[in-house]
């Protein structure tokens, strides 16, 4: 993990979770001391608004959490500014949503920080980092889908093994946040878990839904979009399958959806399993055809992100494309 990755005299911001409200503070003040700086304001988000699990947000990448590698842990110079995941060096690394890479630079040019890095601007005043990458697979100003494929896992910079360091900074360059919070509340588990959606979410996790849903004989059309005729086609195999039919699309129902494919599968659900690798540039025909052309990208898939290679989508491979 990381030796250092500390934010030095940048601010931090800690989003709570659950809660509205934020707390800034200074590095190293200590959360005891903190200062309420923004307080609520017109037009801010209520419990009632639209669910932040809205299909924009992916997991950016595949491993494990290594102990002490947490937000806020203690490190030289100030507290952890995000989360470590580990795994081996050329592991794929994936764009956590749409957006722009605005930095492509050691350390990614944020203060504390080494090795090759990548911002990436989301909107919103949003922005992702990833540290200490082996490789850049996207030249700075890109514009990334979410889920695309970024770049390589690696050790580069002050660290004791390969890993991606993954930070979210939400309001501002320098006011990092949880990256675990961050994404569970946007639906995306960056441990590896299934994705959750809600009604109104749209984008790739939708896509392969409705084909997934086509094949469960449920007449959708694929749009993208997870809308009124949608929620309640997948309320009825929620219940079909004596789920919570809540229409959240989670860890539940995920597993009742998808179907084990491998090669000569035909049909809809090969359409949802293009759909998903094509989330994570595979770049293939949505055809249903199951031929060669797509094991050879599930093999891809699966070698990149240290998976068992075996060429078969099953659970564990739609897991990780869908994420
Ligand atoms: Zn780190």
């Amino acid at each position: 993990m990381c030796d250092s990755c500390a934010p030095s005299t940048e601010m931090i911001s800690a989003e709570e979770v659950g809660g509205l409200s934020r707390r800034t503070l200074f590095a190293g003040l200590g959360l005891g001391l903190a200062i309420p700086a923004i307080g609520l304001v017109a037009g801010a988000p209520t419990a009632s608004a639209a669910s932040l699990m809205d299909g924009r947000w992916a997991n950016p990448a595949l491993g494990h959490f290594p102990q002490g590698g947490h937000f806020g842990a203690s490190r030289p110079g100030g507290p952890h500014a995000g989360q470590d995941v580990t795994n081996s060096t050329g592991t794929g690394v994936y764009a956590a949503a749409d957006g722009t890479v605005i930095r492509r630079a050691w350390g990614g040019g944020l203060p504390g920080r080494s090795g090759n890095g990548l911002v990436i601007s989301h909107g919103h005043d949003q922005y992702t980092y990833y540290g200490h990458l082996n490789a850049y697979h996207v030249p700075l100003n890109a514009e990334v889908k979410s889920g695309q494929r970024i770049a390589d896992m690696g050790a580069t910079g002050n660290v004791t093994g390969p890993h991606l360091h993954f930070e979210v900074h939400s309001g501002g360059i320098g006011r990092i946040t949880d990256p675990v919070a961050f994404m569970a509340k946007r639906g995306v588990d960056l441990g590896g878990g299934w994705p959750r959606i809600d009604p109104g979410s749209a984008g790739a996790t939708v896509v392969a839904l409705q084909h997934l849903m086509r094949k469960h004989g449920h007449d959708l059309a694929v749009d993208g979009k997870y809308s009124s005729a949608a929620v309640a086609a997948v309320k009825r195999f929620q219940s079909s399958k004596g789920l919570a039919a809540d229409g959240q699309v989670g860890p539940a129902t995920w597993p009742k959806l998808v179907f084990t494919l491998h090669e000569g599968s035909k049909g809809d659900h090969v359409k949802g399993l293009q759909a998903a690798l094509n989330k994570r540039s595979a770049g293939l025909a949505v055809d249903g055809d199951f031929g060669p052309v797509m094991a050879k990208a599930v093999r891809t898939y699966q070698s990149t992100n240290r998976l068992v290679v075996d060429g078969e989508a099953g659970p564990i491979t739609w897991r990780a494309l869908l994420g």
